[in-house]
């Protein structure tokens, strides 16, 4: 089924931080879908069943890895200003039938699909309904249609009451509830582990609840050694400093979002005994909160107590990234797609954030959007650079993102695990850029 490729005359960034492009380079990748060899275009004998792509002019580097996606919807801005009881009938009468499963599963799939166009050729899913997010990475293995690398979830991990309960979360409220949670989720073929150490946003019912601590130090350690123990990673939602005292204290793998540190935190991130690698990444996710905390209630349509936690939540995340920039803190780079505002599409405009907001120049910031990530998730002897041996996982421009990070935004062909996708075609949501666009005008 699959053929080998050689691209020629390309610009390459490897995303491992090296500074310049190279240029006048033939990327060969063979029939396996891994890159075999790297070359200048005219030392390079090329295998004669190989389809020739001419890059001339073009840059290739490896495919966005996104850290921190939700598949279940697709960005347009959604409010849950709804009622427990509508909510709730909701739930049980149409999304969790089997034709309100099936309509979801359609709906991750494309969304997933429109990552992966978009150049997004790496995903990890945080949090799903009913494993629908295993049965897709399922199939993708299986070549029933051409997605990105997924790395599934499952179910969030939360207490009673907790952020995503009852339906996006398994509920337990002691260390081996929680253990019990984990071995659900495990025996559903999760990758990872997602836990709520603290509330959230887009359920919290008033100011300042989103960063409420929800789950104890002991839950959140019992989860941690029942998932190393068989090598697979914890990410914990977090939205205030407390929540991440106590999520590092317990031996999370990944702050997801993140609150301002002090010193105590500082030193947890960088040397985690409880962590399964003796280390805390964070993995930001501006964009999430951005929009809802800056723009005006009239263009949002948000709620003022969700107006006033996205800021809380934003401004203390902003911190948190300058200090983890500043103090050599491992750090990611996520979007937290799904969420309003939050499309599938986009994420360049998270890459574009933190070099406006901290000294992140387009190399670094490329750089933690390919091989940081893929270290991080614990992918990296796969994919995240352009080396031989890796996964074809690539994608090309016209432009270069070097020097301006939008060309991002404009992805003319994506590779996944070698196999070409020559048109990328992804359907935008025009209302949403729009208003995404003007958030920077009014700096
Ligand atoms: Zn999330």
């Amino acid at each position: 089924m699959k053929t080998g490729y050689a691209l020629h005359n390309c610009h390459i960034i490897y995303g491992d931080g090296k500074k310049f492009a190279d240029t006048n380079m033939t990327i060969l990748v063979n029939e396996q879908g891994r890159i075999h060899q790297i070359e200048k275009t005219s030392n390079l004998v090329v295998p004669s069943h190989y389809e020739s792509i001419d890059l001339t002019g073009n840059y290739v580097m490896p495919g966005l890895i996104n850290a921190h996606v939700h598949l279940f919807a697709d960005g347009k801005p959604f409010t849950l200003s709804v009622s427990e009881k509508l909510l709730n009938f909701a739930f049980h009468h149409l999304l969790d039938t089997s034709i309100g499963r099936r309509i979801l599963k359609k709906r991750m799939k494309k969304n997933a699909i429109t990552a992966l166009h978009s150049g997004v050729t790496t995903m990890r899913s945080v949090g799903e309904f009913f494993y629908k997010d295993v049965e897709l990475r399922e199939e993708i293995h299986a070549h029933k249609f051409v997605g990105p690398n997924l790395l599934t979830a499952g179910y969030f991990l939360s207490v009673t009451g907790g952020h995503g309960a009852p339906y996006l979360a398994l509920v337990g409220d002691s260390p081996w509830e929680a253990r019990r949670n984990v071995r659900i989720n495990v025996k559903h073929g999760v990758d990872l582990i997602k836990i709520c150490v603290t509330g959230g946003v887009t359920d919290a019912k008033m100011v300042g609840e989103a960063g409420r601590l929800q789950m104890t130090e002991d839950e959140v350690a019992a989860i941690c050694e029942e998932a190393h123990k068989i090598g697979i990673r914890v990410a914990a939602h977090v939205e205030s400093t407390e929540g991440v005292r106590v999520a590092l204290k317990g031996g999370v793998d990944t702050i997801e979002h993140g609150a301002e540190m002090d010193e105590e935190i500082i030193s947890l991130y960088k040397c985690n005994p409880r962590a399964l690698k003796g280390y805390t990444a964070l993995i930001p996710t501006l964009q999430a909160d951005y929009p809802s905390a800056k723009l005006d209630l009239s263009l949002t349509k948000v709620s003022e107590t969700v107006q006033e936690n996205s800021r809380l939540v934003y401004d203390s995340m902003l911190a948190s990234v300058r200090q983890a920039v500043e103090h050599g803190i491992k750090m990611g780079i996520g979007t937290d797609a799904a969420m309003p505002f939050v499309t599938h599409y986009d994420m360049w405009r998270e890459l574009d954030h933190l070099m406006r907001k901290t000294s992140l120049d387009s190399l670094q910031v490329i750089e933690k959007a390919t091989k940081t990530n893929a270290e991080i998730l614990g992918i990296d002897h796969l994919t995240g650079t352009i080396e031989m041996g890796k996964r074809a996982d690539l994608i090309v421009m016209d432009h270069n993102p070097l020097e301006n990070i939008k060309a991002l935004s404009n992805i003319t062909m994506v590779m996944v695990n070698g196999q070409l996708i020559k048109n990328p075609n992804v359907n935008k949501m025009k209302e949403v850029d729009d208003l995404l666009d003007l958030v920077w005008s009014n700096e």
